[in-house]
């Protein structure tokens, strides 16, 4: 006698939402059900060693059994089945914690979720218009048959059944063009393989099916053989399972490689494993070459998460920070269940664990690189560099101490990367702070008029070469409380006193120049002043605290940024001749000055690398006076 139940209410809704979402992974469902058949295989495996009534099996297996006459999908496992309370408990009810999170998700369309996290037995309606449970258990003495459409009500009945285990089967809904969905597509051997490759591979019991080969007969007019042959779907042992000192290079590359869909062997490997209060193996790659799109914001970033050897999900990003979004690779977790019915709160706290471990780790890595293997390091620098500067920035530098020790730069004396320790480790005494330059490139800078007084005392300086350098050193602000500071803003201190005294003095004799100077100026620079930070050079610009010209340069290339502006300070070098022939023009004809202070500032726009705010006015300029100096 069949005995008809009724589903439980939460189970109901979760039905309804499953049977009418259109989704588009549906496709999981096989996962699923793969997945519950191999934790009842480990199930029977283990009350095997303990339970006499629980005898082992042979082999422990799972099988898929596609039928196209009937139109139905089998999936057979010789596992630990169900006993008829099981059925109705388990089969009949979802688990509470976790399920009712997850139906609010699902009514809210964010169905993501459902590869996120296994959604279980229930995903078999997806494509099912009607399951069939078969089962038997040891704890059990007759075999029983579970079934339902779905709906509200599931009956149960007895039926034969002779070997202990679980048979699913389903009954595949009818293709629905308009929707574009092909369930009998659940039926062909390539569909069903690589399903399991895809979602299943890993699982630790072999995964058959029968599969048809074809012989092409050798005899003209003799058609071609067929054979039905059982194959083994999955490779059931992955990589990262296997002990490491047993793994070729060869292979983890290889294995990188197919997975990851890039032609070039990694640039580095991590494969760890931690046991114990949280366990997990990670397989971690950082590639040779940043991908296309790794500096757009198509770029996504993640790790692939496994649960026991079976695939959760793609790219789980939690897993990685956002400055090492370079790593590739997969976390493998005992920790984390596909079961949905679990509190989801806790997979991500789980998560957060081993992301923060990894953090940790691919740090604790690239540090080891770089102290024993510079030359590796250079070349993930090279490749890497700017992710790691916008990690320091970024989040108000929440992470610049992690990052501080990975960052490097080339110098005035060092074509070769420096890490800021050993910038500070070859820094004379007196010098008191961490000197940089910003600029196109090291050729670029060099020939700064800033530079002039740099070399004079023969101070090393980092060259900023990058757009990120300038926003990166203002979250930084010191390394090992050495602060940072830019030759080209601000006051200069490289000056001694006595230098100092002599610069204040002319500054005082001169202060008619510089005052018709700044007049004439008013609406470019903030200020003119007489500079000590010259040696060769007559003129150069220089900003003042905040913003820096080199900043002003990238924001003015944003939408938003457009209007920031840095505070220009014209400086002059005293000691130059240009400023005699001022002087003696000041004197004679006060009126020029203001050509020639415009002329001056234009000199240092170019010397800068800025536009030429006006090429005409500057022309007919220099026109002037050179016709003027011939009379
Ligand atoms: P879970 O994530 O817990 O597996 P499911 O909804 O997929 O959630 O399954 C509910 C329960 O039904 C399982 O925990 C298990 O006890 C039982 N079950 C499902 N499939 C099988 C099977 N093939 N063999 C034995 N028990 C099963």
């Amino acid at each position: 006698m069949a005995k008809t139940k009724e589903f439980q209410t939460e189970s109901k809704k979760l039905l309804n939402l499953m049977i009418n979402s259109i989704y588009t992974h549906n496709e999981i469902f096989l996962r699923e059900l793969i997945s519950n058949a191999s934790d009842a295989i480990d199930k029977r495996h283990h009350l095997s060693l303990v339970e006499e009534k629980v005898p082992k099996a042979d082999n422990y297996e799972i099988f898929i059994i596609p039928d196209k006459e009937n139109r139905t999908l089998t999936i057979r496992d010789n596992g630990i089945g169900m006993t008829e309370e099981e059925l109705t408990t388990q089969l009949g009810t979802i688990a509470e914690s976790g399920s009712k999170a997850f139906m609010e998700k699902l009514e809210k369309k964010d169905i993501d979720i459902i590869g996120q996290f296994g959604v279980g037995f229930y995903s078999a309606f997806m494509v099912a218009s009607r399951v069939f449970v078969k089962t038997r258990s040891p704890f059990s003495d007759t075999a029983l048959l579970w079934q339902s459409e779905g709906e509200s009500t599931y009956s149960i009945d007895e039926t034969k059944k002779e070997d202990i285990g679980t048979e699913i089967t389903l009954v595949l809904r009818e293709d629905d063009e308009e929707n574009e969905e092909d369930y009998s597509t659940f039926l062909e051997e390539h569909t069903i393989k690589r399903l399991i490759k895809k979602y299943s591979d890993y699982v630790r019991y072999p995964i058959k099916m029968e599969v048809t080969k074809t012989e092409p007969s050798d005899k003209d007019g003799e058609e071609d053989k067929t054979t039905k042959e059982i194959e083994t779907l999955n490779s059931q042992i992955p990589i990262w399972k296997r002990p490491k000192n047993e793994i070729k290079d060869e292979e983890l590359n290889d294995f990188y490689k197919r997975e990851f869909n890039d032609f070039d062997d990694p640039l580095h490997v991590i494969h760890t494993s931690v046991e114990g209060m949280l366990t997990y193996t990670a397989l971690l790659f950082i590639p040779k070459k940043p991908s296309q799109d790794f500096y757009t914001d198509k770029f996504e970033k993640g790790l692939t998460l496994y649960s026991k050897g079976v695939f959760i999900q793609e790219k789980n990003k939690d897993l990685v920070p956002e400055h090492f979004r370079f790593l590739r690779g997969l976390v493998d977790s005992a920790d984390l269940s596909l079961n949905i019915s679990r509190e989801m709160l806790q997979h991500n706290r789980q998560l957060k664990k081993i992301a923060s471990h990894l953090e940790k780790k691919v740090k604790n890595e690239l540090e080891k690189m770089q102290k024993n293997d510079r030359e590796k390091y250079n070349e993930f620098y090279d490749a890497y560099r700017h992710i790691l500067k916008y990690g320091v920035y970024d989040q108000f530098g929440a992470n610049k101490d992690k990052l501080k020790d990975l960052l490097m730069f080339k110098t005035n004396k060092s074509d070769d990367y420096l890490t800021l320790k050993e910038y500070l480790e070859r820094k004379p005494e007196e010098q008191k702070h961490i000197y940089y330059a910003s600029g196109k490139n090291k050729d670029q800078i060099m020939n700064l008029p800033q530079m002039d007084a740099v070399k004079s005392k023969d101070f090393e300086v980092l060259l900023f070469t990058d757009e990120v350098d300038e926003f990166m050193v203002q979250i930084l602000a010191e390394y090992d409380e050495v602060s940072f500071k830019s030759v080209q803003q601000g006051e200069s201190d490289l000056l001694d006193e006595e230098e100092k005294k002599k610069l204040e003095e002319s500054e005082k004799d001169y202060s008619k120049l510089l005052k018709t100077l700044k007049k004439n100026l008013k609406d470019k620079v903030k200020d003119v002043k007489l500079s000590g930070r010259l040696k060769e050079s007559p003129v150069c610009l220089v900003s003042g605290e905040g913003l820096s010209l080199e900043m002003e340069k990238v924001l003015s290339q944003m939408p938003e940024g457009a209007q920031m502006k840095a505070e220009k300070i014209l400086e002059i070098n005293p000691d130059h001749e240009l400023f005699k022939a001022l002087k003696n023009v000041h004197e004679i004809n006060p009126k020029k000055v203001g050509d020639y202070a415009n002329l001056l500032y234009h000199q240092a726009l170019l010397i800068e690398g800025y536009p030429i705010e006006n090429p005409r006015e500057m022309s007919e300029l220099m026109t002037k006076l050179m016709v003027e100096s011939t009379k």
